[in-house]
């Protein structure tokens, strides 16, 4: 048992019995903080409530996918998170996220039955050097609490692409178009996937596999995401 919440670094005399990865505090600052548009994962203004089928950030987007849970903005304390599981030492920090993202999950009510969950991967040799996905170690956690099959090599990353963070918007998703390859498409057939990565910015990397998976016969792609960042940010 760690003696202090890897997110927030306080001592975890306030844990709870069955969620030891994390504090109190942080789970109410995390799991289902603010209303948020399903369809982009952004942040509704105040007065909306939540659930709506398009925000005013999302409304003239053209978006693969079914939805997007997330915990919340990439800035402050989460997005502190979010850098420090991608570290090699970041296992904890992965593990609380996850825990936190499928409480989040469980409790979206739209989310429905899901079969598979897979995490968006990077190229090999990026691996290696880092020596950790983190959508990877996300997507493993939020498996295991959701008690669903795990697929972390269904997709492969067809060839070397510039890094999203590295490009402007327009740009990536000519950067991403035609970047992945399925390797068994058959579990695919009729499946409700849940996609998952560490941050979403453009959205133009999820969309891309997106439309890949529904091509090989996915029904329903549900993205998640530790932490979604406003179009103009750094991220995927
Ligand atoms: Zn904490
Ligand atoms: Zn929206």
């Amino acid at each position: 048992m760690p003696a202090h919440c890897p997110l927030c670094l306080d001592s975890l005399t306030d844990r709870l019995d069955n969620s030891p990865e994390y504090c109190v505090a942080c789970r109410e600052q995390f799991v289902c903080a603010e209303p948020r548009c399903r369809r982009c994962g952004n942040r509704l203004p105040p007065g909306h409530g939540p659930g709506r089928d398009a925000c005013d950030v999302c409304r003239d987007l053209r978006l693969k996918w079914d939805g997007v849970i997330t915990l919340g903005d990439h800035s402050g304390l989460l997005q502190q998170a979010v850098i420090a599981a991608k570290q090699a030492s970041g296992a904890p920090v992965a593990a609380a996220m996850a825990e936190l993202l499928a409480t989040t999950a469980a409790q979206t009510d739209w989310l429905g039955k899901v079969d598979l969950v897979i995490p968006t991967p990077i190229y090999w040799l990026r691996r290696i050097r880092r020596g950790v996905n983190p959508a990877e170690r996300l997507g493993a956690a939020i498996a295991k609490r959701l008690n669903v099959k795990f697929c972390p090599r269904l997709l492969k990353v067809a060839r070397i692409m510039r890094k999203q963070s590295e490009l402007r918007i327009a740009a990536r998703r000519a950067n991403v178009r035609d970047g992945f390859r399925v390797r068994t498409p058959h579990l695919l057939t009729n499946a409700t996937v849940l996609l998952v990565d560490d941050v979403m910015t453009s959205g133009a990397t999820a969309n891309e596999i997106t439309g890949k998976m529904r091509r090989c016969g996915a029904s329903r792609v549900i993205v998640a995401v530790a932490a979604r960042a406003p179009r103009g940010e750094t991220g995927n």
